[in-house]
């Protein structure tokens, strides 16, 4: 017996939206983002699938231990870096590569005496206001780590964008120039050439809209994923293919009359006579509870409306247009055929909280052919 709500992850979408990245930048280095266990996909299963990744990115230490534990090998870089001497312990013991953002951070790694290869992503606050030197800090935080002795690798200077999902917003240009800007001081001050210096700026959106500011390493997450990271359009815009879909089936049917409320608080009265669909998936998979009314779902393929409130385990459709629907019928939320971007804008959410959200109850079941 098994569970009726299943993930079908796609390892095959999967590496061509890594083809369609390497298309964009041919000439950087790709950081595939696998953090919050790879965008809900599940981290190891994507890693295991990138392996010719240049290195990887997780946000937290125990993330990139537990690569490690798995026996990856490729390079794995800390998003926000170590932030208690256990947490730099453990990721100088596991060989993980760390993000300095902070004098805090700084002054932690200075007063070790141990001698560590560990490459250093430097990063600049360029008007994220989030994680990240200010400019005017920057180049003294370079030079502190230039001669602190535990670091013997590089040091690459990334930043972060903050508006790269707008391609009318100029905050990205100025971003990428104040990062130039800021580059070129630390060259012009320490007389170092381009080559030693690499740097990172491209999230998905940037590698997508903004070619300035693919650089030596890029950081691609949701688009790996088959997302697109513009709320105006969808993966398969840029012939990005899903990675995940969300299915379960039908599990109850009845005929309701009209004037006949259904769920929760009875938000929904049947405006006339209705054959009803109860599927198996509901806010306790990850389906998100803020789907409106008229959110589509594909039963056997074909568009149905959800009606009534997304409810823990159950979720109640409209199934007027398809009189010929049983129990046990196929249902999709979202995935080929039907955009998670879609579903997104009807629960006011962005699709990154929708992948990230499946709970632990959703079957994952691996799927090696494109479609
Ligand atoms: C999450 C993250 C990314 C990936 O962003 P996407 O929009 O998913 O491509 C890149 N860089 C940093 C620092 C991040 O935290």
């Amino acid at each position: 017996m098994t569970s009726p709500a299943y993930a079908i992850v796609n390892l095959k979408a999967l590496q061509h939206n890594y083809q369609i990245v390497r298309q964009y930048a041919p000439n950087s280095k790709i950081m595939p983002v696998i953090k919050a266990n790879a965008y809900g996909h599940g981290m190891l299963r994507v890693a295991t699938t990138l392996e010719s990744a240049d290195a990887f990115a997780v946000a937290r230490v125990d993330e990139g231990v537990r690569l490690r534990k798995a026996g990856i090998k490729n390079k794995i870089t800390v998003l926000e870096g170590f932030s208690c001497i256990n947490e730099l312990d453990a990721l100088l013991a596991h060989q993980l590569d760390t993000v300095i953002h902070s004098l805090t951070q700084l002054d932690m790694l200075e007063a070790r005496k141990d001698i560590n290869v560990c490459t250093i992503w430097l990063k600049l606050d360029t008007g994220m206001n989030r994680l990240g030197f200010q400019p005017a800090e920057f180049v003294n935080a370079y030079k502190r780590l230039n001669d602190c002795q535990l670091i013997q690798g590089d040091i690459i200077l990334m930043t972060h964008l903050a508006n790269a999902d707008d391609k009318h917003d100029n905050t990205t240009v100025k971003q990428i120039n104040l990062f130039t800007n800021t580059f070129e001081s630390i060259l012009a001050e320490q007389g170092i050439n381009n080559e030693q210096n690499l740097s990172s700026i491209a999230n998905s959106a940037g590698i997508l809209a903004w070619p300035n500011s693919l650089t030596d390493w890029i950081r691609p997450g949701i688009m790996l994923y088959g997302i697109s990271p513009f709320p105006v359009n969808t993966g398969e815009h840029f012939n990005l293919k899903p990675v995940m879909s969300l299915h379960s089936r039908l599990i109850a049917i009845k005929s309701l009359e009209k004037g006949d409320k259904v769920g929760y608080s009875g938000t929904w009265i049947c405006p006339k006579p209705t054959r009803l669909g109860i599927v198996a998936i509901g806010y306790g998979d990850g389906y998100p509870r803020h789907a409106k009314a008229g959110t589509p779902v594909l039963v056997n393929g074909l568009r149905v409306p959800l009606i009534g409130r997304v409810s823990m385990d159950m979720i109640t459709v409209d199934l007027n247009s398809q009189p010929e629907s049983m129990t046990g019928d196929p249902v999709t939320l979202w995935g080929n055929g039907l955009a998670i971007e879609e579903i997104a804008n009807y629960a006011d959410t962005i699709p990154y909280t929708l992948v990230c959200g499946i709970t632990q109850r959703v079957r994952f079941v691996e799927k090696t052919i494109i479609n």
